[in-house]
């Protein structure tokens, strides 16, 4: 009786066993095929942080992160283009029409309409084809000199003093202007790099400058004792356009410009683009843009 009481007792303890062991089995299976908030529920581990963690270390070209210097992020950064100080031109100009223009392009139709600013270099080959020499060593293209002349006798008849302080300039003169500006402010006080970001709030990078074509002129007043310039630049603001002339970078343009209000600085358009825009109210990027 005892030893048949203990042989029920073990094939109890050993089905017991067994049934504990499928219960294991099952439970495991049961983790392994389930989802992930299982697993971590059961290990306590995000597996998804895991998995990413170890992907980063390897980026997708193949190249172990760790073997980027560090020096080469920082020279990176170091080297980066310093931002542009100034507003960028909003409007995108169309793609001048050089295509099919081989020859000088200073002599290409549309001359007079050439877009020159940061994002427009003047293009390769320019060349003004004649220059006037004016007096005090100045000098421009001789296709807007008879416009020039007749609005400075206008301005003349009417009693104002009109100046011109600057016209064509070479881009080594343009250079030249700006190695100065940045020698100025670098003696005051301020760092090279910080030098030649305030340099080109004040100065157009060579290469950049509308002065380079011999199609613009800054105008002041040639006796400031007798006559304001203010003076002087409120007449052309109102007749400019009669002549082919435009104020090229008025006050309230300057986040499509670039360029800061220069009441003094009038670009040659010819008449009829000078109407047009003087009547609608754009700057040169929003009429080419049209
Ligand atoms: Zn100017």
């Amino acid at each position: 009786m005892y030893r048949e009481t203990r042989k029920a007792w073990r094939r109890r303890q050993k089905r017991r066993q067994m049934l504990q062991g499928i219960l294991t089995v099952a439970v495991l299976v049961a983790a392994v095929a389930g989802s992930v908030p299982v697993i971590n529920a059961l290990t306590g581990r995000d597996v998804v942080a895991l998995v990413s963690e170890q992907s980063k270390k390897e980026r997708p070209d193949g190249i172990m992160a760790d073997i980027l210097p560090e020096e080469s992020s920082s020279a990176a950064a170091e080297t980066a283009p310093v931002p542009e100080t100034t507003a960028a031109p909003e409007t995108e100009a169309p793609e001048p029409e050089t295509e099919a223009w081989s020859g000088n392009p200073a002599e290409a139709p549309g001359w007079n309409l050439i877009l020159v600013n940061r994002k427009h270099p003047i293009p390769e080959g320019y060349q003004v084809p004649e220059f006037t020499e004016l007096r005090n060593d100045n000098r421009v293209d001789s296709r807007i000199y008879p416009d020039l002349q007749e609005m400075f006798d206008d301005m003349r008849a009417e009693g104002l003093i009109p100046y011109i302080t600057s016209s064509y300039r070479s881009g080594e003169k343009q250079q030249s202007l700006m190695d100065q500006k940045i020698e100025d402010y670098e003696a005051e006080g301020n760092s090279h790099s910080d030098a030649v970001a305030l340099a080109e709030k004040w100065v157009a990078i060579p290469g950049t400058s509308e002065h380079q074509l011999g199609l613009s002129v800054d105008i002041s007043s040639g006796d400031k004792e007798k006559q304001e310039p203010s003076i002087v630049w409120e007449w052309l603001n109102r007749n400019c356009w009669k002549y082919g002339f435009v104020q090229r970078y008025p006050e309230d343009k300057t986040d499509v410009t670039g360029i800061i209000d220069e009441p003094w600085h009038y670009r040659y358009v010819g008449k009829e683009a000078a109407k047009e825009m003087t009547e609608l109210g754009v700057v040169l990027e929003e009429y080419l843009a049209r």
